[in-house]
């Protein structure tokens, strides 16, 4: 069994994981209708992998025996009149998640909760991954995203990334 508040705080993390998958998705669908096919492809990849993270703390759950509930996901909010908004906002939204995992793992701290905090391990490493990705987008489009060569380059780089399902603690 799991403390109650931190059941509560992974199932709303559920959602929350939703909610970024939606988000990324509303970035694609930017990217799309600014011919950015490259971008739009790298939002796609990322939508499907905050599905995979959604689903791997349903899981947990699960295997804790807790039922789960799912919650109403919130429509993407973010405004968006070029692709660097996009950019951007991925970054800010990124270090909000990081937040978020940071305190479920307080939490489990504060409870001697081991095991969850083995579990969210994964997580807090995969954090640090998503920064940096978000991070690296922001410098690649200060840097080449001025002018159309370096755009198209950027776009085409981006259109390479191929979803894999991810390597999780329950592997
Ligand atoms: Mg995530």
């Amino acid at each position: 069994m799991l403390n109650e508040k931190i059941a509560k705080l992974i199932n709303e993390q559920i959602n929350k994981e939703f909610y970024s998958a939606y988000l990324y998705l509303d970035f694609a669908n930017f990217c799309e209708d600014e011919g950015l096919d490259g971008f739009a492809n790298w939002y796609e990849v990322q939508a499907q992998e905050e599905r995979d993270h959604a689903m791997t703390f349903r899981g947990y759950l699960k295997d804790n025996g807790i039922k789960v509930t799912l919650d109403a996901i919130a429509k993407p909010d973010k405004k968006l009149t070029k692709v660097m908004d996009a950019l951007e906002a991925g970054l800010e939204h990124e270090k909000y998640v990081t937040s978020l995992i940071n305190n479920i793992y307080h939490e489990a701290f504060e409870q001697k909760d081991y095991k969850t905090m083995q579990f969210l391990d994964w997580f807090i490493k995969e954090q640090l991954e998503e920064e940096k990705n978000a991070e690296d987008l922001v410098k690649k489009m200060k840097l080449f995203g001025a002018d159309a060569r370096g755009l198209y380059l950027l776009n085409q780089e981006l259109s390479t990334r191929v979803y894999t399902a991810p390597t999780t603690n329950k592997d």
